[in-house]
This record gives structure tokens, C-alpha cells and sequence, in this order.
């Protein structure tokens, strides 16, 4: 030991190392990733010596990581067969921060505690995080350069560092860290091998845990597309998803601003939402040079899109120094932006392309996107091309997009009209519909409970304005043989109004009805029957939403209103009875009625008196 060097930290270090080790990192773990992540780089270094002919000490063992750890012990260690390091480097690398920078980067954290500035490949901390569970950390290093000998490094982090000669070491670095009291359980082999997983399991090199190898899976997202296999994607895939079966989509892109980004990213066959697992998280992992930075990335993609699974990976990535998070918020909203914008896109794309695949898509995630439209401004017009709705103009079971609706439209029509029901054969037979039919207007048929909150929030398509059927402002093409007169029938409307008082709003001649005669509206411009009825059932204990009061409008051309007309000269009670009936009907119609079994005594007595005519 004659030759051992000892040498005193300076200041700066000393102070640096304090803050990597109380207060840097949140999770103490992360010194696991940081001390692969040097080996990967020093199997990198390597290979690139390798690669540019540079003599190699040991040309033949190939570069690889092994970590081993002693339970008895409260050891571990991590060996890599890199580049290693000369007495020089290890001064230079371990022992002193080599950067100018230092000094304003001390004086930066120690004033704002938590420090978000720069990278931690310019600043070289990543090696001290070992300090935070270590209380002894001795390192052996062999440069490849044939003519290097060994040297051993040891530290107590306090103070200083000793170096000595090593003899019989072969290529490379091997770090023991023997552990602190309350971090023995880094020194468990299950504990280390999760950790690894986690971050590590797409380093590039070959990771041994106790002679077991970790890391078997590819970063596939890195290499080119055309050259990938379909079933490494889906082994990939059955890694990061956790899922036996196979994606139903798959994006893998690449894009070059506002960063350098390559993503792979899949959508399950099924939403694991409706399989009644509660709200799921997005499974979207955010990778830096293949080590892992956040798993299910906060902020990467909107909420809507948390059924994604996959992987975002930027080799420059401005990260705050504890290589934890992004330390720029306003990139990653950019860079929300960009990731979703690409794949609304691709979704499209594959609405032409795989429209069976689109279908099954749609059939599993729309609610998804429908929620995307009611809460994502930015993305509200693209998701509004991804909507699909049976209409009145296909068969039942064809779905129709709002592209496609609107290319459909004849010149008069100026609306987008859509009809709320609970199925198609309620839709049809709707007397809302009926002005439609006349017209031969198309009418998209919504069955989703969501769609009219949807479509409110959608507002306009293709600068076509989003219309309720039943608010719908539209008059028959022709007038109806057989119809009351105008005057007749203006003055039946306001008997009708008298009679039934308070029942109703406004009783009007109606221009839109065929088979119905009669039907309710809305009075409120912005409130439907449905849309009451879905608040009610948010809160049912809640107070009752206001009074709903519909106007009334009457079909002047069906015989019951021409025969209630005269009616209502020779027996007004009867007359009275009816008139109250027809607008329980149209209720009924509605779906407005809450209790019918309140009509029945009306209804009976009606029936009575028509048996009893003659
Ligand atoms: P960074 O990795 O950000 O540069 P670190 O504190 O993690 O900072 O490491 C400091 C330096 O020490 C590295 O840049 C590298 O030059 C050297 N080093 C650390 N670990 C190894 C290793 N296993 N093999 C070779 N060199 C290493
Ligand atoms: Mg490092």
C-alpha cells in the first residue's frame, strides 16, 4: 500500500455530493439506473473504439454488464467489460467535476433547492447517487488501452478518496457498494432484479443479475420500421402492455420537432375501462436514450388517449437534473400536442385503410374520443372526423362520418341534423323524424346516452352547424290535402291553449309533422328532454330540475285535429279529455312521461265513452 494516493475533495464537491445525496433524487432506487447507465455508456465507449479500429485490451470479451449481489454480505456490485478508466480519468471523472460550469451550478441549486437545470451528462452526478445507500464505495477499473495497468478507487463520500494500483484486473469497471444500515435491502436479489427491470430493460448490452440474464426485449422503437419483424412487435408489445393478446393498433413514428422523438405506441382489443376496472392509467412509458425516465408519463398525452400503451423516447430530452422529469413544462405540452395530433392522424388513415379494424376500434373506444371532444379544444374538430353514427340514409348497422354526411347534403340543406333515440326503430318512428322523411333530409341517428353532450360540444362540423332534430327549424316541402284552414286551425291552437293552461308553453300550428298529430318542443333552447334526464341520473337525490315546459304544436292536417275541432263546439268536457290525452301521447312520444299509469283513468274513461256511442 506503499503507493496509495489520498486525495481531499474540494469544496464545491463536497457540497455537491450532499445535495445528490439528501436531496436530489425522490426515490433512492434511481442510483441502480444511474450505475447502468454508466456501464451501458462505457460498453458504448467501446464499441466505438472497437468499431474505429482503435487497439482493445481483451479484444475478445465482448461488452456486457453483470451485477451480482451478497445478501450476507450487504454488498452490491456492478461489473461492466467498457472502456474502464486510467488512473487520469478516474481523478478526472470520479474524483473532480471537470466542467467550468460548476460553480454557478452550485450556487444555482443551493439557492433554489430544487434544481432544474441542465443535463446530467454535462454536470456528472449520476455516479455520487451511489452515495446515498452506499457508505463505502470502491471502484476497480481497467482502461482498454493495452498499455493501462489497474488502479482501485475508494470513497466514504465524505472527505476525499483514496487511490491505489490494482494488479490482475481484467477490462473494465467493477463498483461494490457496501451498503448503509437502513439500505440492506438493495443487497436482495428480487429487489435489484424489479429495479433493473424497470429502468434498465433496454439498455443496449446484455445485463446479468447473479448470472441470470435480464434483459431479453429490444428496443424495437429505435430501429427502423422496415426492418422490424411483426412478431417482435408483438413481443414487445406483450412486454410493455402486459397483455396476452395482441394489439389491435400499432403506431411506431418518429418525429423531429419541437424534439427528436421515436414512439411506438399500441391500442389493446379491449377498453380495459369497460371491463369494470375503474379509470385506467396511461401505460405510456417516456424513455431518454433507452433508459427509462418516467413510466406512465404524466402530461404526455391528454387524458383521453390513457387507453395508449407503449413507449416515447427522445434521445435529447431536456431533463431536470435528476434525469426524473422533463424540466420543461411548455415543451411538453408541445410535445402533447405533436404525439397526438400524429396519431388522431393515423387513426383516420386507418379508418380508410382497415375499416373492419376501425370499426372494432370504434365499437371499444368511443366514449374515449366523445370525451375528448367535450374536454380537448385543441383536438376537437379532428376527433369530430373520427365520430361514426347509423343514419337515416343507410342501412341499419352502417355507420356513417361526418365527412361523409356532409358530402351527402343537398344544396338546401344547411344544417347537420341529428336525432337522439334510443334504437332505430324509436328513431323512425319518431315524430320528429317525420319532417325528415319529407324532405329527404339526411338524419344522423344518435343512441349514446353521451351524444347529445357531445355533439353540443362539437357545436359545428365542416362550418355546418350541429342540430337536434327536435330543434330542428323546418316545414314540410307542400301543404297537406285535407288540412285545417289557417285560420281554423290558429284558433284551435289557442283553445287548446286555454284548456290545457299551465301544461304547456306555447301551442302552435305546426309546419313539420306527417303522421303525428301533435308533438312536444322543448321550450328551453339549450336543454333537452335527454339532457335532463342524464342530469337527473348524475344526481337523483338532487332538487328537480326546473319544471321542463314544452310547447305544444299541433298537425292541422290529421283528422284528429279537424275532428277535435268540431268536437270541441258540441262537447267541450270531452273535447277537454282529449286534448289532455294527445299531449300525454306526444309526452309519451317523447319518452317524457315519467309515470303513464297517471293517464290510464283519463284514458279508460275515453274508451268507455267510445263503446258506448251507439
Ligand atoms: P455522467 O454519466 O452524467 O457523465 P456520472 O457521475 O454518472 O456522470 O459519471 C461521471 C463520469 O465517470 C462519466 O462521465 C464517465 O466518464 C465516468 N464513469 C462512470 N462510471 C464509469 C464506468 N463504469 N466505466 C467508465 N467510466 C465511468
Ligand atoms: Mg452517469
Amino acid at each position: 500500500m506503499s503507493q496509495a494516493e489520498t486525495h481531499h475533495f474540494q469544496a464545491e464537491i463536497q457540497q455537491l455530493l450532499n445535495i445528490v445525496i439528501h436531496s436530489l433524487y425522490t426515490d433512492k432506487e434511481i442510483f441502480v439506473r444511474e450505475l447502468i447507465s454508466n456501464a451501458a455508456d462505457a460498453c458504448e465507449k467501446l464499441r466505438f473504439n472497437q468499431s474505429s479500429g482503435r487497439p482493445i485490451l481483451q479484444a475478445d470479451i465482448p461488452p456486457g454488464i453483470r451485477v451480482v449481489t451478497d445478501e450476507k454480505a450487504g454488498t452490491i456490485t456492478i461489473t461492466d467489460t467498457g472502456v474502464g478508466m486510467t488512473h487520469g480519468e478516474l481523478v478526472e471523472n470520479l474524483g473532480t467535476i471537470a466542467h467550468s460550469g460548476t460553480k454557478a451550478f452550485l450556487s444555482q441549486i443551493a439557492k433554489d433547492k430544487k434544481p432544474d437545470v441542465g443535463l446530467i451528462g454535462q454536470f456528472g452526478v449520476g455516479f455520487y447517487s451511489a452515495f446515498m445507500v452506499a457508505k463505502k464505495v470502491t471502484v476497480w477499473s481497467r482502461s482498454f488501452a493495452p498499455d493501462e495497468t489497474g488502479w482501485q478507487w475508494t470513497s466514504e463520500g465524505m472527505g476525499g478518496y483514496e487511490l491505489t494500483p490494482a494488479t490482475d484486473l481484467s477490462r473494465g469497471t467493477r463498483i461494490t457498494l457496501e451498503l448503509k444500515d437502513d439500505a440492506k435491502n438493495f443487497a436482495i436479489e428480487s429487489t435489484i432484479q424489479r429495479i433493473i427491470q424497470r429502468y434498465s430493460s433496454f439498455v443496449p448490452f446484455p445485463i446479468e443479475l447473479n448470472t441470470k440474464r435480464l434483459n431479453t426485449v429490444q428496443a424495437i422503437w429505435a430501429r427502423n420500421k422496415n426492418e422490424i419483424k411483426e412478431e417482435e412487435y408483438n413481443e414487445f408489445y406483450t412486454f410493455v402492455g402486459h397483455d396476452h393478446e395482441k394489439p389491435l393498433f400499432r403506431l411506431h413514428f418518429s418525429a423531429d420537432a419541437p424534439l427528436a422523438i421515436q414512439a411506438l405506441l399500441f391500442v389493446p382489443q379491449r377498453n380495459f375501462e369497460s371491463l369494470g376496472m375503474g379509470r385506467i392509467d396511461s401505460e405510456v412509458n417516456l424513455y431518454c436514450r433507452k433508459v427509462l425516465i418516467q413510466a406512465k408519463a404524466k402530461g404526455l398525452f391528454p387524458e383521453w388517449l390513457r387507453f395508449l400503451k407503449g413507449v416515447v423516447d427522445s434521445e435529447d430530452l431536456p431533463l431536470n437534473i435528476s434525469r426524473e422529469t422533463m424540466q420543461d413544462t411548455s415543451l411538453l405540452q408541445k410535445l402533447n400536442k405533436v404525439l397526438t395530433s400524429r396519431f388522431l392522424k393515423y387513426l383516420d388513415e386507418q379508418s380508410e385503410k382497415e375499416a373492419d379494424a376501425y370499426e372494432k376500434f370504434y365499437a371499444e373506444y368511443q366514449r374515449f374520443l366523445k370525451e375528448g371532444v367535450v374536454t380537448d379544444f385543441i383536438h376537437k374538430e379532428a376527433l369530430g372526423k373520427l365520430l361514426r353514427f347509423e343514419s337515416s340514409s343507410l342501412e341499419p348497422g352502417k355507420h356513417t362520418s361526418l365527412v361523409d354526411y356532409v358530402k351527402r347534403m343537398s344544396g338546401e340543406q344547411k344544417d347537420i341534423y341529428c336525432l337522439l333515440a334510443p334504437n332505430r326503430a324509436a328513431a323512425e318512428a319518431s315524430p320528429y323524424f317525420e319532417v325528415f322523411r319529407d324532405r329527404k333530409f339526411e338524419v344522423l341517428f344518435l343512441y349514446d346516452a353521451w351524444d347529445e353532450f357531445v355533439m353540443e360540444h362539437l357545436h359545428e362540423f365542416d362550418g355546418r352547424p350541429l342540430k337536434l332534430a327536435e330543434k330542428a327549424d323546418l316545414n314540410l316541402g307542400a301543404k297537406k290535402d285535407g288540412a285545417l284552414a289557417e285560420g281554423a286551425a290558429k284558433d284551435l291552437a289557442q283553445w287548446l291553449k286555454d284548456t290545457l293552461g299551465d301544461k304547456v308553453g306555447e301551442v302552435r300550428v305546426s309546419q313539420r309533422l306527417v303522421e303525428s298529430p301533435a308533438v312536444v318542443v322543448d321550450a328551453d333552447k339549450f336543454m333537452t328532454a335527454n339532457m335532463r334526464r342524464i342530469m337527473k341520473a348524475m344526481k337523483p337525490d338532487g332538487p328537480e330540475p326546473a319544471a321542463a315546459k314544452h310547447d305544444f304544436e299541433i298537425n292541422p292536417a290529421h283528422p284528429i285535429m279537424a275532428r277535435l275541432d268540431s268536437m270541441r263546439q258540441k262537447d267541450t268536457a270531452l273535447a277537454g279529455s282529449v286534448a289532455e290525452q294527445l299531449l300525454d301521447n306526444a309526452r309519451v312520444a317523447a319518452g317524457l312521461l315519467e309515470d303513464p299509469r297517471a293517464m290510464l283513468t283519463r284514458l279508460n274513461s275515453l274508451l268507455e265513452k267510445v263503446l258506448t256511442k251507439d
